[in-house]
Formats: C-alpha cells, structure tokens, sequence
C-alpha cells in the first residue's frame, strides 16, 4: 500500500484499517459536466481494482467505499447556461454518461456516491463548525479558511507555505486575510443555482464538498483517500485542514493513496490542451475490458503514456488469454482460488504488472498441462482474473466482439450453411462459403464441436 504525497517521497507501509469489520475508502468523483476522457479513468479503474482486493481481504460487507459527483461547479453552470437549461439536465445526462462508462470498464458501483447537491445541509453545517471553531471567516458574502489557524497546512503536499503564497500571488482577492486562504462558501452569480445559509446566500467552494461527505458518509478518521497525482495540492491540503478543523479528529486519513498521470505521449491528457480521447468514443472502436487492461498495464503510481500501441496490447494479452480459455472450453472449472502469486502481487502495492504477468504464466500452464490438471489450473486463471475483472466474458463473445449485430447474423447463417455442406460432403459449396466468409474478413476454425469464427486482425 503507497501512502503518497509527492512521488519522490512516497512510503510504502502495511495496511492496517482502523475497524478491519469497517474499512473505509473514499475517491474525489468526477465533475459531471462533460463526457470523461480516458485519463480522467485511470483512478477510476485503479481503485475500483483497490475495492475489489479489500472486498476480498475483509469480506464484502465490510469495506465501504465513497465517491463523489460534483454536480454545481462553474464549467456546470456554463453548460447549461449555454444550453439554455436548468444544471439538472446537464448533470443527468453527464452522471449517466459516466455510470455507462463506468460499466464498460467493468468498475463496480461505489457503496456510496453522494452528490454535492444532495450534501448541502452537511456542508453548510461543517462551514458553520469552522467558522465556530476560528478556522474560518466570513468577508465580502464569502466564507474562507483560514489557513493560518491550522499549524499542518502544506503537510501533505510538503509544501512550504510561501512556496504556496508564491502560487497564488498572480491574483489575491481583496477579501482573503491570506493569500493561501480558499473558498468554502461564496455568492452566487445571477442565474446561478443558489442555496440559502447563515453566511448569506450562495453555494460552497469544491474542497468542502469532499470533507463533508466524508464525515457524513464515512467518519473521520477514513481508512484510505485517493485520487490522481494532481489533486494532491491544493484540494487534498484543503480538505484535509477543513476535516481536522472542523471534526477535530485525530487524523482525516490515514493512507493516501495517489495515481500518476495519464500522458498523451509526452504531454498530459486535457481538455484544456485539446488532446483528449474520450472514453464514450473509445469504447466503440475497443473493448471496454481490453482498455481496463490496458489502464492497469503499468503501475498505478507511475505515469501511463497512453497510445493505440497500449490498446493493441492490451487486446493483444486478452486474445492469448481468452485463446487458452477457448481451446479449453470443454474443461470443466474447478471452484478454486486466485493463485498465491497473483494475490502476493496484488498486495505489494497493488502491483498489476506482476499480476498481469502470473495470469499469463496460470494461462501458458493451462494450454499445456496434462488433461487431470486442466480443470484446477483453469479454476486458478479464471478466480485470479475475476478478482481484478477480467476473463468473465464467453471466449466466443470476446473474439466477436468486433462484429456489428446484422453482420455477425449473417455470418453465423453462412456458417451453419457451411456446415451443412460439410456434412453432406458437398466440398464445392463449403468451399464457396468460406471464400465468402474470407471476404467479410472472418477467419472460421474448425473443431470438434462444430465451426467458430473470428474477425481477421485488420492488416
Ligand atoms: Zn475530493
């Protein structure tokens, strides 16, 4: 397990959660104004794989898991002030976008995915606590944190605090008391969605969205926070002091837990640079489990250069996979569990290479073991696999996966044709159906349970 702050300072420690009948994890959520792109996945898909190991670690009704759904935000506000519609039309249409997208890459659904809108009371309350507690002040119809009232500001992002000041010199608001001090609360604009509070009208600020549905739904202290590399400074630092000042707790979380960035070649994926392929279009040209694999083909707190050369590895790896649970097919699995190898490199850091590694080695053993061992081999593959998401589709299903609904129609009439054919020893006809099928670039394999087929491999 990282507990990561900058990555040159990471520390790797053993995790111990504080009620092993209760592990708590929370994820910052997405912004639900737009379609995702495929970095935005990554932590997604990475700590859906952290969910699934704890599920199995301490059973699956004691882990609970929380992320959140910005859904007021200015880039919101914006969108359906261009549309000329009220935010709910924009964030229904973004939260569904997102939940289908979350369905293709096989990430399970969270115990908890509060939404900023419906948190309201909770965060107006954690304001007022602030404000009580002088970690806080009101100016100018805003409300601000303070952060000269907590002695740990920078801790987590180790920053020191002029380095910060330095940060944010280009444009201090008149009303802050500090350059570094942030928004929790502020007024909103006309036409803008407002909600009333003590401190005036208005709406909260992002950070204290995040450390109010923590209290709310998990508790402080939480068990495990993550996120992406670029939350690190200034919205975890900020939503850590408000958690500590609000709550007084002991601690706001007790690992953290941060992934690096998805990369378009040398440059990082944003909407903002332009270079952004999103997951909506992604997932009609490759399947959603091969760019789940390739999401988790490196390691989690390394950087990721994505490319159609990760894809087609990744649809590579599960070709060879799914090709062994094919040529098995008429082995019966045995009710097994993951491999030792695959769970000890799991626990090392969540290190999927190594377990992507093992799952190739359990499916080279299980093409070429003898026929007694096969059914506790494939038993191995397939739990080792499904514990992380992969495998469960028919093997026949993966190899069309490519085929649109009225092509792979006719191909399986031609196929059941040819069959035909065969059995009627009428070789010239076969021959012409498969010269048809070679066309449509199918490639049909011939085996003791009839004939499969699969798309060709575009050239
Ligand atoms: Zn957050």
């Amino acid at each position: 397990m990282g507990q990561a702050a900058f990555p040159a300072t990471v520390t790797q420690r053993p995790f111990v959660p504080s009620d092993p009948r209760r592990v708590t994890m929370y994820v910052c959520g997405p912004t639900v104004y737009n379609y995702s792109h495929i970095g935005n996945f990554r932590p997604v898909v990475v700590f859906d794989v952290l969910f699934r190991l704890l599920r199995r670690l301490y059973g699956e009704d004691h882990v609970v898991y929380a992320a959140n759904v910005t859904d007021v935000d200015d880039k919101i506000n914006k969108k359906a002030a261009d549309e000329g519609v009220p935010i709910e039309v924009i964030t229904a249409r973004y939260l569904d976008a997102y939940h289908a997208d979350m369905s293709c890459l096989g990430a399970l659904p969270p115990t908890f995915e509060p939404r900023a809108t419906q948190t309201m009371d909770a965060i107006i309350d954690m304001i007022g606590r602030l404000v009580r507690n002088n970690a806080a002040y009101a100016a100018e119809g805003h409300v601000l944190f303070n952060t000269q009232a907590y002695s740990d500001y920078g801790k987590l992002s180790r920053r020191p605090l002029d380095e910060m000041i330095d940060g944010a010199r280009v444009e201090v608001a008149p009303y802050k008391q500090h350059p570094a001090d942030f928004v929790l609360w502020k007024p909103s604009k006309p036409d803008e969605p407002v909600w009333a509070s003590p401190f005036g009208p208005g709406r909260p600020g992002w950070h204290i969205e995040c450390s109010a549905m923590i209290e709310q739904t998990l508790g402080l202290p939480i068990d495990i926070h993550g996120g992406g590399n670029d939350l690190i400074f200034p919205h975890h630092e900020n939503e850590m002091a408000q958690g500590m000042c609000a709550d007084h707790a002991d601690a706001y979380a007790n690992y953290w837990v941060h992934n690096g960035f998805l990369n378009m070649g040398v440059e990082k994926m944003s909407k903002s640079l332009g270079n952004v392929e999103l997951v909506h279009d992604l997932v009609t040209r490759v399947p959603g489990e091969a760019l789940r694999w390739a999401l988790l083909a490196s390691h989690y707190r390394q950087p990721l250069a994505w490319s159609d050369e990760v894809t087609d590895q990744a649809r590579k790896a599960l070709d060879s996979l799914y090709g062994v649970l094919r040529r098995t097919a008429d082995v019966e699995a045995q009710a097994a569990e993951p491999s030792a190898a695959f769970m000890d490199a799991l626990m090392d850091d969540l290190n999927t290479p190594r377990a992507y590694a093992e799952l190739h080695s359990l499916g080279q053993r299980l093409g070429t073991a003898p026929a007694d061992e096969k059914p506790a081999l494939k038993g191995q593959l397939l739990a080792s696999a499904r514990l992380i998401g992969f495998l469960q589709a028919d093997p026949e299903a993966w190899f069309q996966g490519g085929a649109d609904p009225a092509l792979t129609q006719r191909i399986e009439a031609l196929i059941v044709e040819r069959d035909v054919a065969r059995a009627a020893k009428d070789w010239t006809t076969a021959d012409r159906i498969r010269a048809e099928l070679t066309a449509l670039k199918i490639e049909v394999m011939d085996g003791p349970n009839g004939a499969t087929w699969k798309l060709k491999e575009p050239a």
